[in-house]
């Protein structure tokens, strides 16, 4: 199995969101962890160049210190989710003090998206949380941020599993930089000449 930890989530959490419904070749391109002064602007422009349109699950520190880049974010025409303000495991904290966490990102972005960093969010959390918020996790994953994955085996991470309504994961963060440089540019080719669109989740 090739993802064991989201496969085990999915049987356990069926509330959670994993892929969106199939329909007008729409694929998810998600980019978790920014705004970063550095990346953001760069995806944005790649995406205008398929007239793509994604969905920024930010950090609400970083929303914080660049709340331009969030204000850019929505003016192109992308959604913006919540990605806690600290990227705290939900696994490792309260309940209520990850919800408060999550709460003070919000008053940054104001979004009714929410993605878990790592993952990891136990039943007590998704309940509280799915009644402010649609919890989006994902169907593909490209894995920049690994420093042991290169740029073309990121590419060989999502496009075979591509297929209507895939959610997929990059990262607008310094870190997974190296990787998504290389691979976004051609993983939008791709997907651009395989004719899918892709959609900002607007839930
Ligand atoms: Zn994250």
């Amino acid at each position: 199995m090739k993802f064991p930890l989201p496969q085990i989530v999915k049987s356990l959490f069926p509330e959670l969101i994993w892929k969106m419904p199939a329909g007008g070749n729409a694929l998810y391109f998600t980019f978790d962890d920014g705004p970063c002064p550095q990346v953001t602007p760069w995806v944005l422009d790649e995406l205008d160049k398929y007239d793509a349109k994604a969905t920024f699950f930010c950090i609400g520190k970083n929303a914080e210190l660049y709340p331009e880049l969030v204000e850019l974010i929505k003016t192109r025409g992308h959604s913006v989710g919540n990605h806690t303000y600290s990227h705290t495991k939900g696994w490792a904290k309260r309940t209520g003090e990850y919800v408060e966490d999550i709460e003070l990102a919000n008053s940054f972005l104001n979004s009714t998206l929410f993605r878990p960093p790592y993952g990891r969010i136990t039943k007590h959390q998704i309940k509280r949380l799915s009644a402010r918020y649609h919890i989006i996790m994902w169907d593909i994953i490209s894995r920049d941020y690994s420093s042991v994955v290169s740029p073309r085996k990121c590419i060989r991470e999502v496009m075979p599993h591509v297929r209507e309504g895939s959610v997929i994961v990059f990262h607008d963060s310094l870190k997974a930089s190296r990787n998504l440089f290389y691979a976004l540019p051609r993983i939008l080719e791709s997907v651009h000449k395989q004719g899918y669109k892709c959609r900002a989740i607007d839930l």
